[in-house]
């Protein structure tokens, strides 16, 4: 398979934007989204857009220090999204939701900050592996990025305390399958909250990686 052209993944990042908001994973201007281009530089989306309704032309681009080259002006979160690709360079599309159900887990006190998510299916497992904590930061902090680069390495996917979810995927196709994975997982915990679960058992894991 061929590389993908910059103007191709303009294109897929601004339908996954679509697909996401019309499935009511982002709502309002809430959420960003990066595609990482083949000569290192990043297409993001830009500040207080919404993510579906996104200009393709007006997309910024940014190189791997975050400066702006072309389009409007980037989301401020800019950062974390670097040090991802940089901790883990599988990771070639990134998506960061504000959607309902990972940002209510994301404000559980207690979650273990390595492991949050006691896997109930095998889905989560065989896509995203495990689901790491970071610390509340106001959004826009430098230290997301910091957060990150510390624990993103062989992990794609994020649980910002009391904030939301970051997934990384090898592009934004896998991306946009690991952010509704992330989003389903959360929505079963609350939908079995009470009930007695049956949780996979670490053979089962080992069975399936
Ligand atoms: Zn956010």
């Amino acid at each position: 398979m061929s590389e993908k052209t910059e103007q191709e993944l303009r294109e897929d990042l601004a339908r996954a934007g679509k697909i996401l908001f019309e499935r009511g994973l982002t709502n309002g201007a809430a959420g960003n989204m990066s595609v990482a281009l083949p000569d290192g530089n990043f297409i993001v989306t830009p500040t207080g857009c919404s993510l579906g309704h996104l200009n393709i032309d007006e997309l910024s681009k940014v190189d791997a220090n975050g400066t702006l080259l072309s389009g409007k002006k980037p989301t401020k979160e800019v950062p974390f999204h670097i040090a991802l690709y940089k901790v883990n360079p599988s990771v070639k599309a990134i998506i960061h939701l504000h959607s309902s159900y990972s940002t209510a887990y994301a404000c559980l006190d207690g979650l273990d900050p390595m492991n949050a998510i006691k896997p109930m299916t095998p889905y989560l497992v065989m896509r995203l592996g495990k689901v790491i904590v970071t610390p509340y930061r106001k959004p826009g902090s430098a230290l997301i990025a910091d957060d990150i680069s510390k624990v993103g390495a062989g992990n794609k996917a994020f649980l910002l305390a009391n904030h939301g979810m970051v997934v990384g995927g090898k592009d934004m196709n896998d991306a946009l399958n690991n952010a509704q994975e992330l989003e389903e997982s959360c929505k079963l915990y609350f939908l079995t909250k009470g009930s007695n679960i049956r949780y996979l058992t670490d053979a089962d894991i080992k069975e399936l990686l």
